[in-house]
């Protein structure tokens, strides 16, 4: 019988690296180098480099004084130097004998007490120096670095004689100048003396531009691999009703249609040609995947509740799920009263789906889901959760997606294809139209965001989405005039909203942090809402002698700790005009809808990311009259702001169109961070970067296609090398 050898401490810290076969070891490359190639000279150390050199050793002690210490005294070149080690086992004394010749390596510093250095790597002298560069490998405690260099290098051995880099690229569609991947590998991971340590480093060698070419391509194959594979996917088919009535020879109007014969305002042409493009895709049988994205304000609410009309007006259900439950209770309403008289002449509902509801609302929300009656379902992320079953989900929609992870993205889709599968067992009330019964049907995916991703990024992140883009904001909006305000100028702008509410209008008060924090040190929330509270208190009594316009000045105040119950009252009482100034904490970022609202005071601006300033900014100005965004920030410690903070400050005040925020947010932030974390699921891309090889990022979109067409099996055998790139995350 086979024994299972269990896996020595270096070979688990490895499989937890992911470094567990020889092609991801082969892959895993240096982040670094240091150049053994050549002895120097102790006299020639720069503090803070590292500096190979021999020395004889003048003496060695072990000092208890001030921490247990081996010191070691040497000589080289003239000089002394002192080595320190605090871990050493007393069988390394042996090799510091008073006299012994040793090769140092290490950083030297100087001081009070001469130069020195602290764990040197140490060898005897004299032997053959190192004829390549010494690559140095991302690693994890207890994983030494010679240890993961040789088993680098066997993954690399091992993975070049399984024929695992032979061409998986037509030599003629390659472009200029790429070394083959066997030598570019070869070279990375033990460069030639000589070789110069920047070109490595920031990745301008050419030996890089292999492997970033690889992967771009790889990235493209695996995004069209995706859309052909939804492609072959069922969906159902949400035709527009105005076809179905004839035939089932209903006269009512199509939900569409009575939807928008009452809403208070006319479509604008931008908000009918993207409603015409997800109305094309949903009537096909096949998944759309589809991202909207238009400006803070341009109106995507209304595009979704039209969308999910199709979907019900089709007898399909359609969810329909937000980031904040502030948001998602503020969708509620509004569609409630928009399509709950519609829906209920059909025994339809609109349900409402949140983790903090009650018992017994939610038992009813999810029997209703089950059985069909709920049309439409709006909520926070309790839509994805497990327990949630769908009689026939038609069409997701998520707004604000950027605000959630890939894998909620994905736990959407996933569910209501296992949903669907029960459409089997039930037909009624819903008597789908699409014929199919027990076949997996994924539902429509449309996707909202108020941030645009800037066309490089979705390029390379989201080739696999079709995007549909608001260029145009609803008629009557005036621009926000944004201000900059020094801290110090704080009581003129408690008089400005004085004049803001006896005008009758509301004022948002967004602070950073919610309570005190030790390190950082912040107006919170609360603080903000007594103080203001106590400015506002006087405007009541000076107006009571006025003209009494206003009579109560209540400051509310919105933070995340707060029950969502609370929240919600809080935002209503707002709404609803009660509360003229709302404190609030980021909570109230995307998409609250208040229109009364026309002054947006943003306290320590400066440390706000400019997306977030603009989409904060975006809650005011949503009615005609004019609105004022003030950006109230404090210099740091050393009287001035960062550079980056007054780039983002200064892009607040000279535009407003949000694909240009966009596009300066890219700039100043880079897209590993622009794309967030949570945005991006994992580091998609290790060696390329989709803002810098823009070529190669060309090159390989117009290959792609011609490589599943032509030459398939090579293009698998690419996307099987390239495994390592996270392709499930790609297709969210
Ligand atoms: P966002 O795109 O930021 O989600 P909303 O959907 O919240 O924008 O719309 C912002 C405001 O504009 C809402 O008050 C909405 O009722 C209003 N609105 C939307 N479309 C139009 C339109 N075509 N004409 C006038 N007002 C509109
Ligand atoms: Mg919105």
């Amino acid at each position: 019988m086979a024994t299972v050898k269990p896996l020595s401490a270096p070979q688990k810290a490895l499989h937890k690296l992911g470094l567990d076969s020889p092609l991801a070891l082969a892959l895993h490359l240096p982040f670094r180098y240091e150049d053994d190639t050549q002895l120097s000279s102790l006299r020639s150390a720069q503090f803070g480099e590292s500096l190979q050199f021999e020395a004889e050793v003048l003496a060695h002690e072990v000092v208890y004084r001030p921490k247990r210490q081996l010191k070691v005294e040497v000589l080289s070149d003239g000089l002394t130097c002192t080595l320190r080690f605090f871990n050493f086992y007393p069988s390394q004394l042996k090799q510091f004998q008073v006299g012994a010749k040793l090769r140092l390596k290490g950083e030297v510093r100087g001081g009070m007490f001469g130069l020195s250095m602290m764990h040197p790597a140490v060898q005897i002298a004299g032997a053959p120096l190192s004829t390549t560069l010494t690559p140095i490998y991302a690693s994890s405690a207890g994983l030494a670095q010679t240890y993961i260099r040789k088993a680098v290098l066997s993954g690399l051995k091992k993975a070049t004689e399984l024929g695992l880099f032979e061409p998986t690229i037509p030599a003629a569609l390659e472009p200029e100048d790429l070394w083959p991947l066997k030598e570019a590998l070869q070279f990375l991971h033990l460069p030639e003396q000589g070789t110069l340590l920047h070109t490595l480093e920031d990745q301008t060698h050419p030996a890089w531009r292999r492997l970033k070419a690889e992967e771009l391509l790889a990235q493209q194959l695996s995004q069209m691999k995706a859309r052909i594979a939804r492609s072959q996917v069922k969906a159902p088919a949400l035709k527009r009703q105005a076809k179905l009535a004839k035939a089932q020879k209903k006269s009512a109007l199509s939900l569409v249609d009575a939807l928008r014969a009452q809403l208070p305002f006319q479509l604008t042409q931008a908000q009918s040609r993207v409603l015409q493009e997800i109305a094309a895709d949903l009537s096909l049988p096949v998944p759309m995947h589809r991202l909207l994205q238009g400006d803070v304000g341009s109106g995507k609410t209304v595009v979704a509740a039209l969308a999910a009309a199709q979907c019900i007006d089709a007898g399909w259900q359609c969810a329909l799920m937000a980031p904040t439950e502030i948001l998602a209770y503020q969708h509620f309403e509004k569609l409630s009263v928009w399509l709950e008289p519609l829906l209920s002449e059909k025994s339809l509902k609109v349900a409402w789906l949140t983790g903090s509801q009650k018992k017994k609302d939610k038992t009813q929300a999810l029997a209703d889901i089950e059985e069909g009656q709920a049309a439409l379902v709006i909520g926070t992320h309790a839509i994805i959760q497990e327990h949630v079953k769908f009689k026939c989900l038609g069409l997701a929609i998520i707004d604000e997606q950027h605000r959630f992870g890939v894998e909620q993205r994905l736990n959407l889709r996933k569910k209501s294809k296992t949903a669907t599968e029960q459409l089997a067992e039930h037909t009624e009330p819903f008597a789908s139209p699409f014929d199919a019964p027990g076949e997996a049907l994924e539902p429509h995916l449309l996707m909202m965001s108020a941030t645009p991703i800037p066309r490089t990024l979705a390029m390379s992140y989201f080739a696999d989405l079709d995007v549909s883009t608001l260029d145009e904001l609803p008629p009557g909006r005036t621009p926000v005039l944004t201000k900059l305000f020094a801290e110090h100028k704080r009581p003129e702008l408690i008089e400005r909203v004085k004049h803001q509410i006896l005008q009758g209008f509301q004022v948002y008060w967004v602070c950073p942090l919610i309570e005190e924090s030790e390190s950082v040190d912040l107006t919170n929330a609360t603080q903000t809402h007594m103080e203001l509270s106590h400015a506002l208190q006087e405007l009541a009594q000076e107006d009571v002698e006025g003209q009494g316009a206003v009579k109560h000045v209540q400051v509310g105040l919105l933070h995340s700790k707060m029950h969502e119950q609370d929240k919600k009252a809080v935002m209503q009482a707002f709404k609803e005009g009660h509360i003229q100034v709302l404190v609030s904490t980021t909570v109230i970022e995307v998409g609250v809808d208040v229109p009364n609202a026309t002054l947006m005071v943003i306290e320590h601006a400066e440390r706000f990311g400019l997306s977030q300033l603009h989409q904060l900014r975006g809650r005011v100005g949503r009615g005609s009259a004019a609105s004022t965004c003030v950006l109230l920030y404090a210099l740091g410690e050393h009287g001035r702001l960062s550079d980056t903070a007054s780039q983002r400050l200064k892009a607040m005040i000279q535009t407003q169109d949000g694909f240009e925020i966009a596009k300066r947010d890219l700039e100043i932030r880079g897209p590993g961070e622009f794309l967030g974390a949570r945005q991006s699921g994992a580091a998609l891309l290790r060696y390329a970067d989709p803002l810098l090889d823009t070529e190669l990022m060309q090159w390989a979109q117009d290959l792609a296609p011609n490589m599943w067409r032509d030459h398939p099996q090579m293009a698998l055998a690419h996307l099987a090398r390239w495994q390592t790139l996270r392709s499930e995350y790609l297709k969210a």
